[in-house]
């Protein structure tokens, strides 16, 4: 079994500059890792493989927010009834 073409490109630097969900990758670290930041500011290690198969699309700050405002929101289909 040879090594997966998906493997490969992980495992170089290409993603450096990429975005995916909210995070712009900013630096390679080595070892199929980068460096990458969120829009919100916030930064983390990231593995390549991560990004690209988009297991996290934004950090944890932003993921807690989003649910806080959905909770806040509650349901659109509720407001379509009012409407
Ligand atoms: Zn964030």
């Amino acid at each position: 079994m040879t090594k997966s073409l998906a493997k490969q490109l992980i495992d170089r630097h290409d993603l450096v500059g990429k975005t995916f969900g909210k995070w712009t990758i900013t630096k390679y670290e080595g070892a199929g890792r980068y460096t990458a930041q969120c829009a919100c500011g916030h930064i983390a290690s990231k593995q390549g493989a991560e990004m690209t198969h988009m297991r996290s699309l934004q950090c944890f700050h932003c993921r807690f927010k989003e649910r806080k405002a959905n909770e806040k929101v509650g349901f659109r289909y509720k407001v379509r009834e009012e409407q």
